[in-house]
C-alpha cells in the first residue's frame, strides 16, 4: 500500500498513539522514512502532542488540563516547555493572522474597488516613504506580503511613487484610500 503525504498528515496524530492499523502503519513508516516533509511533520506533530497530551485533551474541562499541566512541568525541562510553549504560540498568533487576513480580503472583494483606487492622487501623504518594485506596478508600505517581486526594490516617496506611476497597493495603503 503506497500512502500520499495528505494521508500521512491526516493519519499523523493517530499514528503517534498508535492506533492506526498495522498495514497502514506500515506503509506510514515507508512513506515518511522517504520522504523528508512528512518526517518534519511527525518530529513537529509528537513535539505538540508531548507538550499538550493531544487535541482532545485542549478541549476537556480546567481541571483536568491543569493536571496535564502539572504532568507537563514534572516531565519536561523548563526551556524546552517554553520553547515549545512560544512555537505553540507563535502558530496561534500565524492562525488568527491569517483570519484576519481573509476576513480583510472578503472585505476588499468587490472588483470595483481595485479600478477605484488605481488613479492616483489618493489620501496617501505624499510624503512618506514607500516601496516600489522595478517590474511592479504599485507601491507599498515598507515589509507588506504582497510584494511580489522582492529584488528590485526602491524607496521613494509616496508623491514620487505616484509621478512615477505606480498606484498605491489595496491591501497596505488601505487606510490612505478613498474607496467611496
Ligand atoms: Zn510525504
Ligand atoms: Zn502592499
Amino acid at each position: 500500500m503506497v500512502v500520499s503525504c495528505e494521508e500521512v498528515w491526516r493519519e499523523v496524530s493517530n499514528y503517534l498513539d498508535g492506533e492506526v492499523e498495522p498495514g497502514l502503519r506500515a506503509s506510514m513508516q515507508e512513506h515518511i522514512r522517504g520522504c523528508k516533509r512528512c518526517a518534519a511533520v511527525v518530529d513537529g506533530t509528537r513535539n505538540v502532542l508531548q507538550l499538550y497530551g493531544d487535541e482532545r485533551m485542549l478541549e476537556v474541562p480546567l481541571g483536568f488540563s491543569q493536571r496535564l499541566h502539572q504532568r507537563l512541568d514534572e516531565n519536561m525541562p523548563a526551556t524546552r516547555r517554553n520553547f515549545l510553549g512560544w512555537m505553540v504560540a507563535a502558530a496561534a498568533a500565524c492562525l488568527v493572522a491569517g483570519t484576519i487576513e481573509v476576513a480583510r480580503s472578503s472585505a476588499l472583494h468587490a472588483p470595483e474597488l481595485r479600478s477605484e483606487h488605481a488613479k492616483p492622487g489618493t489620501g496617501v501623504p505624499p510624503d512618506m516613504m514607500v516601496v516600489v518594485s522595478e517590474d511592479g506596478k504599485l507601491f507599498h508600505v515598507a515589509g507588506c506580503e504582497f510584494i511580489h517581486e522582492k529584488t528590485k526594490l526602491r524607496t521613494i516617496t509616496a508623491a514620487e511613487a505616484e509621478r512615477q506611476g505606480y498606484s498605491p497597493c489595496v491591501r497596505c495603503m488601505k487606510k490612505y484610500l478613498v474607496t467611496a
